[in-house]
């Protein structure tokens, strides 16, 4: 069922063996079973160990690696290249890179929810494997796929998939695993809408009275404001979908996950889309600082530019010092919220003009270096833009 490229084959089949020799169960698990099951590009090789994460790749490198997991050189010249890139004690993760590919190792683990919208408490690793599914978020991705090899030493699966995720992925329906789900982790309704725009999913009739019911008194005192930022940055990783997230978010009243009532308008959706394109900035930092941030950016500090506006007549060297410590990001913004027409002409006309002289050159004139010498630079330059045609 996973069709591998001989190099991941290869790989795969050398966890699987030292799994087998251990004693330890490996698994796929994931959105990669959910896209192998759909037939679509796996994007990321997630393994489960039942078991710990740690302890199987630490010997694993020992034993088909290179190197060993301190880097020093052994003897197995005939090995893998198993760089372990970090390890998260923990949750008992790690993350490695073998013979170039990605692979990510998880533990099996058991979650709780002290409080709703919390980050979940892991209670123990190394469980069962079923307990591990159930505390993910639908059924199409909690199937885990049994890694295994034949006699003559070739991949075969086993797929574990007890809340019948395989049936809701054909009828392209998400379904909670437990009626309290949406109340421990409201998030899941955002990761919810991005699989509805990315796959053409949607949420089951019960999961949509749940989310309603959730979000008519969403407690949000535990919330934690992290996972909804990192859930929002990725449903707006993408122009298209980050345009069609919004305006689901605004129609669906999805912001009470955080707010009470939005503080951003469904008209701004298009501007925002376009000024994407027109500033070449991430969709999810112009989406995110309009939806959720108050319109700050990740790369400016404050947001008080949004609060004062240039008049009309404003002449270009005006103009230019306005905006001149803006990011892209905040162009972009004041260009989709505000209505700034001077934006643009800024943006392509002015941003990237420089001085023709430096103060060397001046003094080379005969100015004498002080005061003088930086107001004579400063006309020079406030000559040169103001002699540019005044608006695109
Ligand atoms: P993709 O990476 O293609 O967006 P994915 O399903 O792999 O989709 P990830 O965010 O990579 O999404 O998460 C990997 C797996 O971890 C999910 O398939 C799901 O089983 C589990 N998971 C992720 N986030 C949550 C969550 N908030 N609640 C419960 N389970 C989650
Ligand atoms: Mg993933």
């Amino acid at each position: 069922m996973f069709n591998f490229d001989k190099k991941t084959e290869l790989v795969i089949q050398s966890i699987a063996g030292f799994g087998a020799k251990t004693g330890v169960q490996v698994f796929f698990v994931g959105g990669m079973v959910r896209d192998c099951l759909m037939e679509i590009e796996i994007k990321d090789i997630d393994i489960l160990i039942e078991g710990s994460a740690i302890d199987f790749v630490q010997g694993f490198a020992l034993e088909y690696g290179k190197n060993c997991c301190d880097g020093t050189s052994c003897n197995n010249k005939e090995g893998l290249d198993v760089e372990i890139k970090s390890i998260h004690e923990s949750f008992n993760t790690a993350k490695t890179v073998i013979n170039g590919i990605e692979i990510d190792f998880a533990s099996t683990r058991k979650e709780e929810y002290p409080k709703s919208g919390c980050l979940p408490v892991v209670t123990k690793t190394g469980c069962p494997i079923a307990d591990d599914l159930i505390r993910r978020d639908f059924t199409v991705n909690a199937i885990a796929a049994r890694v295994l090899l034949t006699e003559n030493g070739k991949l075969k699966y086993e797929i574990i998939d007890p809340y019948f995720g395989a049936d809701d992925i054909k009828k392209k329906s998400l379904k909670i695993l437990h009626d309290k789900s949406y109340i421990d982790d409201p998030t899941r309704i955002l990761r919810g809408l991005d699989f509805s725009l990315r796959f053409g999913f949607d949420f089951s009739k019960k999961d949509k009275v749940l989310i309603k019911e959730y979000l008519k008194s969403p407690d949000r005192e535990g919330l934690s404001i992290d996972r909804v930022k990192l859930t929002l940055k990725k449903l707006f990783s993408e122009q298209e979908r980050a345009k069609e997230a919004y305006l689901k978010i605004l129609e669906n009243a999805y912001f009470k996950i955080w707010q009470d009532a939005p503080s951003f308008e469904k008209e701004w959706a298009q501007r925002l889309y376009d000024a994407v394109k027109i500033f070449s900035t991430e969709p999810s930092k112009v989406f995110m600082a309009a939806v959720f941030e108050n319109f700050r950016t990740e790369n400016s500090s404050d947001s008080s530019h949004m609060d004062s506006k240039l008049s009309e007549n404003a002449s270009n060297y005006e103009i230019y010092n306005f905006y001149k410590t803006l990011s892209n990001e905040d162009l972009a913004l004041r260009y989709a919220i505000l209505d700034d027409n001077l934006v643009l002409h800024y943006f392509k006309n002015l941003k990237d003009i420089k001085p023709d002289f430096t103060g060397e050159d001046l003094i080379k004139e005969g100015f004498a270096p002080g005061k003088s010498l930086g107001e004579e630079l400063k006309n020079r330059f406030k000559n040169k833009l103001n002699a540019l045609s005044q608006r695109a």
